[in-house]
């Protein structure tokens, strides 16, 4: 069964980019945040966000956190996903749920290929023949081990704007694997929706400033973002 990618943006925090300006401007006032937070200006609040964390003052910007639900991807996707450790998952169990019929993500270098598809779908149906035999025998948790990296998948993720920002940087960039970039860029687009001076800047490093990568780089540096103020 074919399965769609969805990334939806269940929750954030409210008034995410003037809490964070208030906390980043109580470090350097008389005032306390409840004061600061009154006074700020959303259309101060972005450039008082920049101007703090460009000196470096990074962790301003977690106060702001964002639950998103990653539907229907490949556990290969989550396997890359779940190594960020300043976030937090709750994943579909594979041993409370026991999914009978074949539910995967096809690679679009796999199903652009037609040969290519027909021998991966078998192989799909061969892992999942063996599933249904085991688990009439054995617990789900046991009959799992014989499903792919391709089974899909559903994750609700919580990170803060900080955690975003990396996660972001690592996975929008061209070398990030085809799926979680997928995600990553999804996640993006919404979150400029939302919060949208915190997150202008986001994105892989060549949006920003130089490639990092070195030898590994693309050569195709994405269009530099206009530095807001
Ligand atoms: C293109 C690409 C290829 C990759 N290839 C591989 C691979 O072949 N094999 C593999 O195993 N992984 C691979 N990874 C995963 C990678 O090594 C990281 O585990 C993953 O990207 C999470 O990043 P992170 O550890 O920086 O971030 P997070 O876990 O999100 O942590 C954020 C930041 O917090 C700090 N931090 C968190 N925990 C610690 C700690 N314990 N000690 C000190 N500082 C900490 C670090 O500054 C870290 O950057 C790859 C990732 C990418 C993007």
């Amino acid at each position: 069964m074919v399965i769609a990618m969805k990334v939806h943006l269940l929750s954030y925090t409210k008034e995410a980019e003037r809490l964070c300006a208030a906390a980043g401007r109580s470090c350097y006032s008389k005032k306390a945040a409840s004061k600061l937070l009154e006074e700020v200006d959303p259309e101060r609040a972005g450039a008082m966000i920049a101007e703090i964390t460009g000196m470096g003052h990074h962790s301003v910007i977690e106060h702001a956190s964002y639950t998103f639900s990653v539907e229907g991807v490949s556990r290969a996707l989550t396997h890359q996903l779940v190594r960020h450790r300043i976030a937090s998952f709750s994943q579909q169990s594979q041993r409370y749920v026991s999914i009978k019929e074949p539910t995967y993500v096809t690679p679009p270098s796999v199903s652009r290929d037609e040969a290519l598809k027909e021998k991966f779908d078998s192989a799909m149906e061969v892992a999942w023949q063996a599933y249904r035999d085991l688990a009439d025998k054995v617990p789900a948790e046991d009959a799992r081990y014989v499903l792919p990296n391709a089974c899909t998948t559903n994750v609700t993720v919580t990170m803060n704007a900080r955690e975003l920002w990396h996660f972001l940087t690592l996975r929008t960039c061209s070398r990030a694997q085809w799926e979680i970039r997928e995600v990553a860029e999804e996640m993006l687009k919404q979150l400029k929706e939302v919060s949208p001076r915190i997150f202008s800047q986001a994105g892989p490093p060549c949006v920003r400033g130089p490639c990092p990568e070195g030898k590994l780089s693309c050569g195709k540096p994405r269009k530099r973002l206009v530095k807001k103020t």
